[in-house]
């Protein structure tokens, strides 16, 4: 019987595609650069590349966080201090939220209630709190793990033992990981020993060592899918 959610919170409730579209093209702008979407796609390619390497281990947060500023501004001969980009973008970022489609009510009146509903996010502490806070969500979580505060990242077993020993009777059997990365959320979830929900409105196909034990298409498939495992 699940009890236990831990939810992904960026494209797996909130649309962080868009908000990570708008927050870039405010900071372009305020660096003076015209926001091009070429340039937008082009700042993502690299910020995922970031990413993927921290996954990896091969960075830290902090050199993610700047390091992508400094390479997508070198990029365009544009010379920034970091640590003043990546401020200005997190303010852009952590203002205003969307939720992907019917994300709210499964989260507010679908899952609250009936599972206990915990935040497993690898996101910036100061951008999610402006994410959650603006898009009504922490009353529906008993706690929310940002991997900054927690001191490790998903996919890493750490991150995950920490999580679960501030959760008092916590079971693992009983506990379930949703998300829309492989290689952060999947990954991270059977590294911890848990099942794992793949978000995958792209009706991708996992490779065979990342392979979730349920597919959903969005989080509103999620309250149906946990009624049938039971
Ligand atoms: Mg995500």
């Amino acid at each position: 019987m699940i009890q236990y959610l831990f939810l992904d919170l960026d494209n797996t409730i909130l649309d962080f595609s868009k908000a990570e579209s708008i927050a870039i093209r405010k900071t372009m702008a305020a660096y003076g650069l015209e926001p091009t979407d070429a340039l937008a796609v082009r700042y993502s390619e690299i910020n995922d590349r970031h990413w993927k390497a921290l996954e990896r281990g091969e960075l830290t947060k902090p050199q993610v966080v700047t390091g992508r500023f400094t390479a997508f501004f070198g990029e365009q001969g544009i010379d920034v201090n970091p640590e003043d980009v990546a401020y200005t973008y997190e303010t852009f970022l952590s203002q205003g939220h969307w939720f992907l489609p019917g994300a709210e009510e499964t989260v507010k009146r679908e899952l609250f209630g009936k599972y206990r509903l915990f935040l497993a996010s690898n996101g910036t502490p100061r951008v999610q709190r402006g994410r959650m806070t603006s898009a009504d969500l922490y009353p529906y979580f008993e706690q929310s793990f940002v991997s900054e505060e927690i001191g490790y990242n998903k996919p890493s077993k750490e991150y995950f033992e920490v999580a679960f020993s501030r959760i008092p009777g916590f079971r693992k059997e009983a506990c379930i990981m949703v998300g829309d990365s492989l290689t952060s959320d999947i990954l991270g979830g059977k590294n911890a020993g848990l099942r794992t929900v793949w978000v995958n409105p792209g009706h991708k196909i996992a490779p065979e060592h990342l392979k979730p034990d349920y597919e959903i298409e969005t989080l509103a498939d999620l309250p149906k899918l946990l009624e049938e495992i039971g």
